[in-house]
């Protein structure tokens, strides 16, 4: 039995098919990325499953049963718009939050002072949320929503706009949670952090997943007609190929895909007549984000995002 099941979420704006028949299985005790471009329906597919957004069909299992009103209390929710009352102090915040879940007294007192310390804003306790930064309430607001320990984590993209340090912080937590047994789901548009910490994913391109599964079988089976090349030469010819899926330069390597594994051998053939100097052939390697280029397309913008922040 999974712990979560997204089945055919469907939500319309008007016009727009924002998410169309999307499904996915959320596993017990994994960490689930929810990865898309901007504008994908990662939002829009989390907003359902919290039930802010009622989708116009489809429903979502928590396992094995149609999720009511107890899913809310077992889970800890990260907004992509993040909101906390900008009067109130930092503790005073966490504190309210968790006694929402119906959590007070001293233990929780004291957990939501370790996590302000992990996160070093311990100095920053009676603070009003205004007057710290983006980043500072971002953390707060993350704290929030795991002070209570919640059996189910839902993070829309809870990495952006967090510095290095902050990120860090945030994974290993993320980490311990999943030690913990608890379950994780985050969106992301950053393949990297995706790629290390999940061990599901599913992509959603265009209101639509297109690809899920576990990353360890995904890779597997893309790696298997993927090539990470380092040559000297010109590989221009490569193009006319009709067994040649793609060739993608990342600038020290070049992904190249042929269309079925077994042409692998066939393109080494090729090169070496071509009197192309090979420095490296390596037929069993992908990232994910070449296969997620491979599957929701390219785009200069989200490239250049990712160098930025990876
Ligand atoms: P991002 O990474 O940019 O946050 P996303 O994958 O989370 O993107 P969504 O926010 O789910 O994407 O948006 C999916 C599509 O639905 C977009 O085209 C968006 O403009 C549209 N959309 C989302 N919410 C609404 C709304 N309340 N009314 C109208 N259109 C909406």
């Amino acid at each position: 039995m999974y712990a979560l099941e997204v089945k055919e979420l469907t939500k319309k704006f008007g016009n727009l098919t924002a998410v169309n028949k999307a499904s996915f299985k959320v596993p017990e005790g994994s960490i689930f990325g929810l990865i898309g471009r901007n504008g994908a329906g990662k939002t829009t597919t989390i907003r359902m499953m919290m039930n802010i957004y009622m989708p116009d069909s489809g429903e979502v299992i928590l396992r094995g049963a149609v999720v009511g009103q107890d899913f809310k209390d077992k889970v800890g929710y990260l907004p992509e718009e993040r909101g906390l009352y900008k009067k109130m102090k930092v503790l005073e915040t966490l504190l309210f939050f968790a006694e929402l879940k119906g959590k007070t007294g001293r233990d929780v007192q004291k957990k939501a002072k370790e996590y302000l310390e992990r996160f070093n804003l311990s100095d920053r306790m009676n603070s009003k949320i205004e007057d710290l930064s983006k980043g500072n309430q971002q953390k707060v607001q993350f704290i929030a929503t795991i002070l209570h320990d919640p059996e189910f984590l839902i993070l829309d993209e809870p990495f952006s706009g967090l510095d290095p340090i902050n990120t860090n912080i945030l994974k290993e937590i993320i980490l311990e949670k999943k030690k913990e047994g608890k379950v994780i789901l985050f969106s992301t548009h950053l393949m990297d952090f995706a790629e290390k910490m999940c061990d599901h994913i599913a992509i959603i391109n265009n209101g639509e997943i297109i690809l899920e599964g576990s990353l360890t079988d995904l890779k597997k089976k893309f790696a298997k007609s993927n090539v990470s090349l380092s040559y000297e030469g010109d590989i221009g010819f490569l193009k006319d190929q009709p067994f040649i899926k793609k060739v993608e330069d990342f600038g020290n390597t070049t992904g190249i895909r042929v269309k079925s594994p077994e042409q692998i051998q066939e393109l080494l053939k090729l090169l070496v007549q071509h009197n192309i100097t090979v420095k490296k052939f390596d037929a069993n390697d992908i990232s994910l984000h070449e296969i997620f280029v491979e599957t929701a397309g390219g785009d200069a913008e989200l490239i250049n995002e990712e160098v930025h922040n990876g």
